[in-house]
């Protein structure tokens, strides 16, 4: 961890406009909306509302970006990258700043948002400014006389839309592997967290980025979001958020222009204890893969199966971890959580808690709201869980842990794959045989075996199933946001 700097308690919200083609303007509706600090309920904000109208002109600005013999597409890969690395510096300058609006945003604790967020952005940049000029065709051996090779070009214009658990981390994993291949971005940062994203204008002219090749779009999912997803000029959609939004995306792209959709969604991850794991671990990784960021993580450890013989134990120590969690306003020192990010969030965790009671899960300790101000839930841990029951099934995306007993490694395969979602799992055990089946037969994008999460941001994440399509991070992000053209050239002989 890095030192601790102090916070910015009350950071002066400096853009609040949209960001077109290098310029802060007002909507073309005249249109604002209002952004909550989570903690206080208090307004800290008024955003000018992006809209279709908004996007059809960031969009045209993106195609202007990309028209061939730009100073975009006509700019040195390695050019690019240097791009990026200064853009990483400007973040590492104005990190108290940044993570300090994450705070009053978003409402995590500012250890968190500096430490985990802050640190991730900046290496997600730096990660793919080393990518730009190392991304490569290849020469085939085709049949014939004739020279065969690819390019792994840039798609084009591509309208990226994400949700608020990260702001300003979810904003680079879409813009890091988009800007090294060469696209530009539409981006619609979610409506109840914009102020990182748009403080990022600043930034990319400072670090030199042409006009028009990022641009942000503040708005609404229906209005603003779905201008995006239905745009017949944006040639890729990346979305992350909900599965219930992720099929209105990809179906808006089929209704329109077939742009490419890469999702990535919801998730009911299962981590599965065995009896031979270090309990103490067990119980702090598992108590983290859940209440991390309030539990608001699309790939929480929400379902957490522990093997009959250590499940009283186990149960007994998640409930006393839970009880110590520190909860309050994401500026106090010492803080592991924050309120949840707004009311309608608030109030589906705790219709959820409720019919966890109604349903008979054993309710180990938490349950209601803490404090009479701001979005706070207590931790959370319900047991005895049956697979059947609301809390098991649905993603609740709050600071709610459920423990389900298991008896056998067949049993618990099968009931931690009997889901829709396929995001995550984890494994605890020493026994490095179960470790592996259960890393070869879960049906998720990332097993982790005596860890949870650790966010190798190398390494690529995404979902089976009806958690998504598609892959983020590492290389593999690359794929998404370049089209292959094989190109092929008669030879007067083989030689
Ligand atoms: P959550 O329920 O966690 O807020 P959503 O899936 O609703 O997640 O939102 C994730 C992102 O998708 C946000 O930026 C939101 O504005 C956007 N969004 C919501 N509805 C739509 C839609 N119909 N089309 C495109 N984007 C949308």
């Amino acid at each position: 961890m890095s030192e601790m700097p102090e916070p910015i308690k009350n950071p002066e919200i400096q853009f609040t406009k949209i960001f077109i083609n290098n310029e802060y303007v007002d909507s073309v509706s005249g249109k604002t909306f209002p952004v909550y600090n989570p903690a206080t309920e208090e307004k800290v904000a008024d955003v000018q509302e992006g809209d279709k109208a908004d996007v059809d002109k960031a969009v045209a600005a993106a195609r202007a970006a990309f028209k061939l013999g730009s100073p975009w597409r006509t700019m040195d890969a390695s050019q690019r990258g240097r791009l990026m690395q200064k853009l990483a510096d400007l973040i590492e300058r104005d990190r108290v700043y940044l993570a300090s609006l994450e705070v009053v945003d978003n409402g995590k604790p500012f250890a968190d948002a500096y430490d985990a967020d802050l640190g991730e952005v900046i290496n997600v940049i730096r990660y793919y400014a080393g990518w730009c000029d190392k991304i490569c065709g290849k020469t085939i051996p085709a049949d014939g006389p004739m020279f065969c090779y690819t390019r792994h070009e840039p798609v084009g214009v591509c309208g990226q839309i994400i949700p608020w658990n990260y702001p300003l981390s979810m904003f680079t994993w879409k813009i890091g592997p988009a800007l090294a291949c060469g696209n530009t971005i539409v981006m619609k940062p979610a409506e109840q967290t914009p102020l990182s994203a748009l403080y990022m204008g600043k930034l990319f002219m400072e670090a030199g980025f042409p006009p028009g090749v990022i641009n942000v779009v503040p708005g609404y999912g229906p209005t603003a979001g779905a201008a995006i997803a239905e745009h017949m000029d944006v040639d890729k959609v990346a979305f992350t958020g909900s599965t219930e939004i992720g099929r209105i995306v990809q179906q808006a792209a089929g209704k329109s222009n077939l742009k490419r959709v890469t999702l990535e969604l919801g998730g009911k991850s299962p981590v599965i204890v065995f009896a031979d794991s270090d309990i103490d671990f067990a119980v702090a990784n598992c108590h983290h893969a859940l209440f991390w960021n309030m539990g608001q993580n699309c790939c929480a450890g929400s379902r957490t199966f522990v093997e009959e013989a250590i499940y009283d134990e186990f149960v007994k120590r998640s409930i006393e971890r839970a009880k110590n969690r520190k909860v309050g306003d994401g500026f106090q020192s010492g803080v592991e959580q924050g309120p949840q990010v707004n009311q309608e969030q608030f109030d589906k965790i705790l219709g959820l808690i409720e019919s966890g009671k109604q349903e008979g899960a054993k309710l180990g300790c938490g349950g209601k709201r803490t404090g009479e101000k701001g979005y706070f839930v207590e931790p959370t841990v319900f047991y005895d869980v049956k697979d059947e029951m609301k809390i098991a099934q649905e993603e609740i995306f709050g600071p709610v842990q459920s423990i389900i007993k298991f008896k056998s490694i067949d049993e618990a395969i099968d009931r931690a794959n009997n889901t829709t979602y396929g995001l995550a799992a984890g494994v605890f055990t020493k026994d490095i045989d179960k470790a592996l089946t259960i890393a070869n037969s879960v049906q998720a994008g990332s097993v982790w075996v005596n860890c949870y999460d650790p966010g190798l941001i190398q390494a690529p994440f995404g979902g089976f199933k009806m958690s998504g399509n598609g892959r983020e991070l590492g290389e593999y992000a690359l794929h998404e946001y370049t089209e292959v053209k094989t190109v092929t050239i008669k030879l007067p002989q083989k030689a």
